[in-house]
């Protein structure tokens, strides 16, 4: 039987972190660190996240400042718009909810977020530092709290065989690039992967961002691997995750439940990634 990586404490320890530094902060600034949500249309899930992360920001002291758009809004307004809040001195983070309504494209509006108000860590700029191994830059949200998570097992990184299923920029690169910075040994698996059960087998570490409801089943996982569970998949009955965590559970050493793992670690890091760039301004 596995032990439970218990997302929600371990996000409240960072939170508190983030608490304290933009107390911090405040107290030399003489104002709040602000981060700025920014959301184009109704998509439920994207209501409920940015919901959570105004939440999260009173909760530790720092100013959010919510904008919404109408669906039709165009790319250019929103780069426009953008370039309003790089210039903006009570803002010290931006965030543009994803996913975007399919006429604007993606890349344009967080290539027009300034790396250093870059608070997800999706900006190229922050995303080339991580891949070279420099420190100075903002790393993806949920990929730096899962890095938290495993180091929260008590497991060391180094050394170890480290299976990530997924390739996207937002998660599965990022990750990757993580996990090599602290010396594991990294493979990456996606759509085209041949025999995937044989790499998840021998995965010390696996890391599932796949977005398909109890993809990973038990008979893929190594008997005492730290698993961690990425997958936010909603239908009409509740919230899943991409592992079979019932079964999952009685073969992984460590395993992260969905809700309650990963996804309390993403709000949390993109408060501390906001206040850490406040304090580097
Ligand atoms: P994505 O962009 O759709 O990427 C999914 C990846 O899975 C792709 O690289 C795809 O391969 C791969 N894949 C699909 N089918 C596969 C298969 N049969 N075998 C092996 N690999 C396969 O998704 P994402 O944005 O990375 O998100 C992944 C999941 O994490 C989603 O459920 C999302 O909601 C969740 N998520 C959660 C959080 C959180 O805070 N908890 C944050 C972000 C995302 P190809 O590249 O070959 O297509």
């Amino acid at each position: 039987m596995s032990e439970i990586i218990d997302g929600k404490a371990v996000a409240a320890r960072i939170k508190e972190t983030a608490k304290a530094r933009a107390a911090e902060f405040e107290r030399v600034a003489g104002r709040k660190v602000g981060l700025a949500v920014v959301r184009v249309g109704d998509d439920p899930a994207s209501c409920i996240y940015v919901r959570n992360k105004v939440k999260a920001c009173e909760q530790c002291g720092v100013a959010s400042y919510t904008y919404l758009f109408d669906e039709k809004t165009t790319q250019s307004e929103l780069i426009e718009f953008l370039g309003k809040l790089n210039a903006d001195g009570k803002i010290d983070g931006i965030l543009v909810q994803l996913p975007l309504p399919e006429h604007i494209d993606e890349r344009a509006c967080i290539a027009a977020i300034s790396p250093q108000k870059d608070a997800d860590g999706f900006n190229v700029v922050n995303a080339g530092k991580l891949f070279l191994g420099e420190r100075d830059g903002t790393i993806a949200c949920t990929p730096r709290g899962i890095i938290e998570l495993i180091k929260a097992t008590g497991v060391p990184i180094a050394g170890k065989h480290a299976v990530v299923i997924g390739r996207s920029n937002i998660v599965g690169k990022p990750i990757a690039a993580l996990l090599l910075n602290n010396d594991a040994t990294v493979t990456v698996c996606h759509s085209k992967t041949r025999d995937l059960r044989d790499y998840t087998l021998t995965a010390d570490i696996l890391v599932a961002a796949v977005g398909k409801k109890h993809f990973v089943t038990a008979d893929m996982i190594k008997r005492g691997a730290v698993v961690i569970d990425v997958g936010m998949n909603r239908d009409e009955t509740g919230l899943y995750g991409d592992v079979d965590y019932d079964n999952a559970k009685n073969v992984a050493g460590y395993i992260t439940p969905v809700p309650g793992g990963v996804g309390p670690m993403t709000v949390a890091m993109l408060i501390l990634n906001t206040v850490d760039g406040a304090r580097n301004e």
